[in-house]
């Protein structure tokens, strides 16, 4: 991929298997790079990488760790090493005992495990470590899945001059469920460090969004998280299948031979095919049932009809996958003895991985393909069987078949001409089969022709490099966005040195979003003995005023910042309090129109569960914070264009801030505060203003040509510099600080 400079970034990827199996052969390791699964996945973009990081997938003795390096080093890829209890706690505990249910909405199939988190993060950890050594400056790093949620924090922390983007191949669940998890907070924090995080469905992103929002307390728009000060792009991308190897499969030699052996043994038997790996997530049990409703509709139907199950072994080290293959067992072979006649089993199951050859035969062979699973993140399956399907039917000119599949596969989404049916409805499932073999050719050819189509366009070659594409496109949006250079540290002292040395210094900071975090309440946001603290230090250097400039009621600020030697101004102006003295109105204000606009909110607030109405002094506040994102967004988008008609010709300002929308009377703002307390100010002053939303602006355009003005975040403009968070903002005060008490003391010369 090309990154700003136009040059090629360096491409590493990231997951927790290597695509390779390694042997211990005569004393010394082999490694054979596998295909299949993300390896084949990758395959459009993994002939660039610089480098693929992951556990080679055997324990070894630290001793043989450099053999091992060794001989994946040919193949240019680098090891983190897992010990058992790694393996155990994990990649066993915490990945597939508790975020593949959890993630999969299988609650009750979470395995609690007190060890499992502080290993999963320590192995994260130890894979950041291993990127951060690895990666050639201003790599792109392409982390994958559910083993390694919380790799892309740690590894900012590292290398902040990496692009990192993460993939999820599972589904992200609602917040509902996400929520359960006790390390909820910083699981999401480990995914927000990085810059692009992609899901095959907008459904899965759409949860993404929420959960923030409900877990962290942070907004988000359809295409991006706003978190730490940066933008966090969200991509809705599709996985595919590789296209190419399909089509040269289905026309080798011993497939067309395959084919030929399938057609005479099931002569005129209708084939309904299912391949699924041995998981709960699947459904099998359930459709199973289905499988059995259809055929005790019409017993007869066992000589018709033909199901062939191909179930792929999976972790059969697990307890439970062991009984849940049991069960399956169990109910194959008690349907076959119901419904079954001598020469005759209306379920055939093959209990193992298949041939190429065998899985493209029966995929272009079989007249219906049953894809139910209870939850599938995407179901590459289906896709491939509406692929193989189409080819074979466009060669032989013969009408293609049915996919019946499972609404709750995200596969379902691309590939909405199927049948789609809730795995649930068993009774419904059992009708899908009956209508999959009664479509007529006209109906099963147009239906194909489509779902082919989109297989067509998915195609997972084309996938991977999109999803470079999209990266270095939000990486470099992003950065153009930033219309303020960050504070760096040269730019920091050259302002400090400033403030050390003028004659006098005004200090304007906003509140919420600036000293203190931003939390999703905002009664929640006291200010803690740290911000009193620096206030209070602040103000007691020589020759200096402080003024706290907040859209909050003068009641609140009172109650925090009250005893404070500091200037406070409430309500974005309208009240005022200079340091020791005592509250004042702004004068001129028409209020005639607030008790009309509050009518109107109150209406809003009805309709948008979790929102709430601020009554100020001079104004009104919609607060919608908890509320529903898109759906709040909506209606405030709304309103917006709603109160503007309705108050044109009346003295008001409608301002929309974070999840916040602002009536308030006209000429009464921050940057009217300003102006007024700087009138009379001599040049050399220093004029420092720090913000962080849009009622902050105002400061920013009253600063005078010698002030700072800083801004948290990268949205707005008018500011000098931006930081990223309120704890960068602290910090940067208390340097301002410690270097005017130092040059104070230096300045009363040495004691005694
Ligand atoms: N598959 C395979 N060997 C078999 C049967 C299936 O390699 O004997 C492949 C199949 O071609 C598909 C994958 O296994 O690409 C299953 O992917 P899917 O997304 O349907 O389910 P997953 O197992 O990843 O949950």
């Amino acid at each position: 991929m090309v990154g700003n400079s136009g040059r090629e970034r360096p491409l590493v990827l990231v997951s927790n298997r290597l695509p390779v199996s390694l042997e211990r052969r005569d004393g010394t390791f082999h490694a054979r790079m596998s295909s299949g699964g993300l390896a084949t996945a990758l395959s459009g973009v993994s002939e660039d990488a610089a480098t693929w990081i992951g556990w080679p997938g055997l324990v070894v003795d630290p001793s043989e760790e450099a053999a091992v390096e060794r001989a994946l080093d040919e193949h240019g890829l680098r090891a983190v090493f897992l010990s058992h209890h790694d393996v155990e706690h994990y990649y066993h505990g915490f990945g597939n005992g508790i975020v593949w249910p959890l993630f999969h909405y299988f609650t009750d199939r979470v395995i609690h495990d007190r060890e499992a988190f502080a290993t999963y993060l320590d192995v994260n950890h130890r894979f950041a470590e291993r990127i951060a050594e690895e990666a050639p400056e201003g790599a792109h790093v392409w982390i994958h899945d559910f083993h390694l949620l919380a790799v892309s924090n740690a590894l900012r922390q590292l290398r902040p001059d990496v692009v990192i983007s993460f993939f999820l191949h599972i589904p992200f669940p609602s917040s509902e469920l996400y929520r359960m998890i006790p390390q909820r907070e910083e699981l999401l924090r480990g995914m927000l460090g990085a810059d692009y995080i992609g899901f095959h469905t907008h459904d899965y992103a759409r949860h993404f969004r929420s959960t923030c929002l409900r877990v962290l307390g942070v907004g988000s728009s359809p295409d991006a998280v706003a978190f730490g000060g940066r933008r966090v792009g969200i991509g809705v991308h599709p996985i595919g299948i590789p296209v190419d190897r399909f089509e040269a499969a289905l026309t080798s030699d011993e497939t067309t031979r395959y084919i030929a052996d399938l057609r005479e043994r099931y002569g005129g038997r209708k084939v309904i095919l299912a391949v699924e790996r041995l998981d709960y997530t699947k459904g099998i049990p359930l459709k199973l049932r289905a499988f059995e409703t259809f055929l005790a509709r019409d017993p007869r139907r066992a000589r018709e009809v033909v199901l062939l199950q191909v179930l792929v072994p999976s972790r059969l080290d697990n307890p439970e996958y062991q009984e849940l293959k049991r069960e399956i067992d169990e109910t194959i072979g008690r349907l076959n003895g119901d419904f079954g006649e001598p020469g005759i089993a209306p379920i055939e199951y093959l209990n193992r991985s298949l041939d190429p050859h065998e899985l493209v035969g029966l995929y272009a062979y079989a007249d219906v393909a049953l894809v139910t699973p209870m939850r599938d993140g995407m179901n590459l399956v289906a896709q491939e069987y509406c692929l193989c399907q189409s080819l074979h039917a466009e060669r032989t000119e013969r009408a293609p078949g049915v996919l019946v599949l499972s609404e709750f596969a995200g596969a379902a989404n691309s590939l909405s001409r199927a049948l789609l049916v809730n795995p649930w409805d068993v009774e419904g499932v059992a009708d899908a089969i009956e209508e999959a073999l009664s479509l007529s050719p006209d109906e099963r050819n147009l239906r194909m022709k489509t779902m082919a189509e989109r297989v067509r366009h998915l195609d997972c070659h084309r996938w991977g490099k999109e999803f470079c594409r999209s990266v270095e496109r939000w990486v470099e949006e992003e950065s153009n966005r930033e219309s303020a250079p960050r504070l760096g540290r040269s730019a920091s002292r050259e302002i400090v040195r400033r403030a050390v040395e003028a004659p006098r210094r005004v200090l304007f900071l906003d509140y919420d979003g600036t000293l203190r975090e931003i939390v999703s309440h905002p009664d929640a946001a006291r200010p803690t003995d740290e911000i009193r603290k620096l206030l209070a230090h602040l103000a007691s250097m020589p020759d200096t005023e402080v003024h706290v400039v907040s859209g909050r009621d003068r009641r609140t600020l009172d109650a925090w910042l009250g005893d404070l030697p500091i200037s406070l101004c409430a309500e974005h102006g309208f009240y005022t309090r200079p340091r020791g003295g005592e509250w004042r109105a702004a004068h001129h204000v028409d209020l005639s129109w607030m008790q009309a606009a509050e009518e109107v909110l109150r209406g809003i607030v009805e309709e948008v569960p979790g929102s709430h109405l601020e009554k100020k002094s001079a104004g009104l506040a919609w607060h919608y914070r908890l509320s529903d994102d898109d759906y709040a967004e909506w209606r405030a988008r709304e309103l917006c264009a709603i109160l503007s008609e309705e108050f044109a010709s009346l003295p008001i300002e409608i301002l929309r801030g974070h999840k916040v929308l602002e009536m308030r009377a006209a000429g009464v703002n921050k940057g009217s505060y300003l102006r007024e307390r700087l009138d009379g100010e001599p040049d050399d002053t220093f004029v420092l203003c720090i913000g962080d939303d849009r009622t902050d602006l105002d400061m920013y355009a009253a600063m005078p040509p010698q002030g700072v003005a800083i801004h948290v975040g990268s949205e707005g403009d008018g500011m000098d510099y931006r930081l990223d968070s309120p704890r960068e903002v602290r910090d940067f005060l208390r340097t301002v600080h410690a270097a005017i008490v130092d040059s104070a003391t230096a300045a009363a010369g040495p004691i005694g």
